[in-house]
Parts: structure tokens; sequence; C-alpha cells
């Protein structure tokens, strides 16, 4: 038998309507799809009218489901990933899934359903240079902490030996004042660009030195929502 197909599809991170045709078309034909939270999809599937059935695999069962997934695939059948928000395996659960088929079952094919990630939708209406980045995701939130935030610092200077580039993080609500708190520390001058609530009804990008935007998020209420912070090097 013919051995099946991974589709790996990214999903809107805020507005429904950012779901790609070929996406939707790849939600709809396959056999079943593992979700990181089967609410989030179900209520993606209903928008759309769609019925497929949903499995949960989240980054603490990626490991144990990836050999049901393998099991499928090997009976031939159209397995689909998404994650809550986004692409999968990026700072979501699917690279330990993905790995795992490519060494189980190298004939299975794994195809890529691009569309949304909070990373390009902020950089595209951030009005900063970002031909290159780099990308660290989520600070690890204790150990290690204060060594990252101290590297970034370092990063953001002008004679960094890692070269000029903005630094792009994710953090969420009920974390964004104490990042904000910890950059004014190791950079107090850094230039920060917050991209929150992308794609949703209160979209907004804010800039300004770390203890401006605490300011001005404690000020208007607006910590909430997710957020992508990107801090430009000195020498933009
Ligand atoms: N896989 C996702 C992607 O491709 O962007 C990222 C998932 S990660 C668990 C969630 C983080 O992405 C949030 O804490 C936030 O930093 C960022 N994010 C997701 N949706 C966002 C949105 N609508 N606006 C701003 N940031 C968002």
């Amino acid at each position: 038998m013919e051995a099946g197909k991974l589709s790996v599809v990214a999903t809107p991170i805020g507005n429904l309507g950012d779901m790609t045709f070929r996406g939707l078309w790849t939600l709809k034909e396959a056999d079943v799809i593992y979700a990181e939270d089967t609410r989030v999809i179900t209520k993606l599937l209903s928008h759309y009218g769609l019925r497929t059935a949903v499995l949960r695999l989240d980054a603490a069962t990626e490991a144990k489901k990836a050999a049901e997934v393998v099991a499928r695939l090997e009976r031939g059948e159209h397995v689909a990933l998404v994650s809550d928000a986004g692409t999968p395996a990026i700072s979501d659960p699917g690279a330990r899934l993905v790995a795992h088929v490519r060494r189980a079952l190298p004939e299975a094919k794994i195809e890529a359903l691009p569309g949304p990630s909070a990373i390009p939708a902020a950089l595209s209406i951030a009005g900063i240079p970002a031909d290159s980045f780099l990308f660290l995701g989520f600070l690890p939130h204790k150990k290690g902490r204060q060594s990252a935030l101290t590297r970034i610092a370092a990063m953001l200077e002008q004679d960094s030996p890692c070269g000029e580039v903005p630094v792009v993080l994710y953090e969420s609500p009920h974390r964004i004042l104490k990042l904000l708190q910890e950059l004014e520390n190791v950079a107090p001058e850094a230039r920060v660009t917050l991209a929150r609530e992308l794609t949703k009804m209160h979209e907004e990008v804010l800039a300004g030195t770390p203890a401006e935007l605490a300011a001005s998020l404690k000020k208007g209420g607006k910590a909430r929502g997710e957020f992508v912070v990107i801090l430009e090097p000195s020498g933009i």
C-alpha cells in the first residue's frame, strides 16, 4: 500500500478570514486533523462548515502521538497537522512529529501549507528593514533568561560581531510588562516596536524605549493580547 500524506497547515493568528484556500481544502480532504487544542480548530472548522475528525496533539503528547500518526500514514491515510494559531513548528508543536515521520516512514509525503505567522505579519507593518533578522521566539522563563537578555543587548550594539539585525521575540500578555522592565535594565535606550493583536480588531503597532512602552501599556490598559517584540539595532 502506498504511504499516506502529512500536511502541515498554517491557520489564522486571529482573523479567521486569513485561512488560505489550499489550507482549507486540505483540512476538508484530510482523514483526520491533529490539533494542539481541539476547541480552537473546531471553531475554525465550524466557521467554514467543515466536519473533519479532530484529535489532540500538543507539546506534551507530541512524542507519544507520533507513532499513532505513523501508523495512520502506513495505512495510506491523509493526516493534517495544525497548531492553535499560525504556522506549526514556529514556537509551536510540529517539529518533533515531522522529524519522527521522516525517520520512521521516509516514503510518506510531508507537505507544507504555508499561511499566517506572527513574525512576517509584525515585520510587514513595523517599518523596520527586515532583509535579515534574528528570531528568538519566547525567551526562557527562568534559567538562561538573564543571559539571553544580556546577549540580546550586546547584539543591538553598533559593533556587534553578529552584525546589525533586528531581534524578534514572542511574548504573552501576562509577561509583556516584565519583559519591558528587563529590557529597560539591559538596554534602556533600545528602540522597541510592539505589534499586538495582529489581524484582529485592536491591531496596533507601538514604538519607543522599553520605559515609554511600559508606561503606554499601563496607561491604556493595553497589556492584553499577544505581542511580537522587535528590537532595532542601534545603527539602523
Ligand atoms: N505558530 C505561531 C506563529 O506562526 O506565529 C506562534 C505561536 S506562539 C505559541 C504564540 C505567540 O505568537 C504569541 O505569544 C505572540 O507572541 C505571537 N502571536 C500569535 N498571534 C499573534 C497576534 N495575533 N498578534 C501578535 N502576536 C501574536
